[in-house]
């Protein structure tokens, strides 16, 4: 081409901006899963089971027991900016539910085969739809596309089926079913310890036994004991503190003095966001340092919840960033509260092994 002539300027077709779009809230299955169980719990849900096949590329699907979609929703819930949860700017400040920019499900819908079956309780019946680029498909060519009157309980079930399908560079990248499990079942932990009261399962497709169950009635450290083993269950010191200051209130379960890992395990959630952050990280493992042999690390379970108005939730589309007010602060409090906690924890240890 020559490079002299200004070349043409054309409109993308708007299926191709969407997958874009999608492709960037969405890098692989373990993202697209992490959607699906905020929103199952953004609609009050107590059981939600996550069915998968090669490692989610294939099959991710999940089935809660919330409120349901109502049917006349159904047309419009798979395209972008549609939301329940947002109404206007200012809301953005406030809100305690996971998702507010009602893309998830659009993203998912222009990057796999998407199947919503949903019944709300004071509905008769259950009701079917098949999504392609935030439409419902037709039931048969020509047809109308509407839901389907079916059988159902009350609650919702979203299927993604051959994720990627048509974005082929993005298939090819991910090629290792396993480890996109792996990654699969680390959100479906991650959420099952900070959501005592919810039951989770995950399972693969085929598979008679789950890898991830946890109950309504368990405890978190019920829960942590089954996911992460009687090892750490059994060394860990319970952290409860609040900052009216800021304000902030801090809680969650930590490694004591007797336990350590060759790997930080780290499961952070604000305001029931399930995030990283490599700054809060790398403040604890510092304060760990002076407890634990060289090159050994600690098992962290952290929940912080702030005044919505402070965190900003809206720095990425991932919504997996979290910046918020007083940030350096904040993350010095952290730290003194969870080294007061190992400080008492080792006094009294000293104590008992003296008398
Ligand atoms: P957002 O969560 O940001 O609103 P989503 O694309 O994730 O956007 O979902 C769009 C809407 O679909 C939600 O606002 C909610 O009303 C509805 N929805 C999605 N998943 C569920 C579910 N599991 N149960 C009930 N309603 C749901
Ligand atoms: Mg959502």
């Amino acid at each position: 081409p020559d490079s002299t002539i200004a070349p043409t300027i054309k409109r993308l077709d708007e299926a191709v901006v969407n997958r874009i779009a999608a492709g960037e809230i969405i890098h692989r299955p373990a993202n697209a899963l992490k959607e699906l169980i905020e929103n199952s719990l953004d609609a009050g849900s107590t059981s939600i089971q996550v069915s998968i096949k090669d490692g989610g590329l294939k099959l991710l699907q999940i089935q809660d027991n919330g409120h349901g979609i109502r049917v006349g929703d159904l047309a419009i819930v798979c395209e972008r900016f549609t939301t329940s949860k947002l109404r206007t700017f200012d809301d953005l400040s406030t809100m305690s539910t996971y998702g507010f920019r009602g893309e998830a499900l659009a993203s998912v819908s222009h990057i796999a085969h998407v199947t919503i079956t949903t019944k709300t309780k004071d509905s008769n019946c259950a009701y079917k739809a098949s999504y392609s680029d935030g439409a419902i498909i037709p039931s048969k060519p020509g047809g109308a596309a509407e839901p389907k009157p079916c059988a159902g309980n009350n609650g919702t079930q979203i299927s993604a089926e051959d994720l990627f399908y048509n974005v082929p560079t993005r298939r090819k990248a991910l090629k290792n079913a396993t480890e996109e499990y792996n990654r699969i079942l680390d959100v479906v932990n991650r959420y099952a310890i900070h959501n005592e009261g919810v039951s989770f399962t995950c399972r693969k497709v085929g598979s008679n036994t789950p890898d991830v169950h946890t109950t309504t009635s368990a405890t978190v450290v019920d829960n942590i004991r089954h996911i992460y083993g009687s090892a750490v269950a059994n060394e860990l010191l319970s952290l409860e503190k609040s900052y009216p200051v800021y304000p902030l209130k801090i809680k969650g379960w930590i490694s004591n003095a007797n336990y350590s890992v060759k790997k930080f395990v780290m499961l952070l959630f604000i305001n029931h966001r399930s995030v990283e952050s490599p700054a809060i990280r790398k403040a604890i493992e510092a304060v760990y340092t002076t407890y634990l042999p060289k090159n050994t690390h600690p098992w962290v379970y952290l929940s912080l919840e702030m005044d919505p108005r402070n965190v900003d939730v809206n720095v990425h589309p991932t919504k997996r960033e979290v910046h918020f007010m007083n940030e350096e602060e904040v993350i010095a409090t952290i730290c003194e509260a969870i080294q007061d906690r190992l400080g008492d924890a080792n006094v009294s240890r000293n104590f008992l092994t003296q008398t």
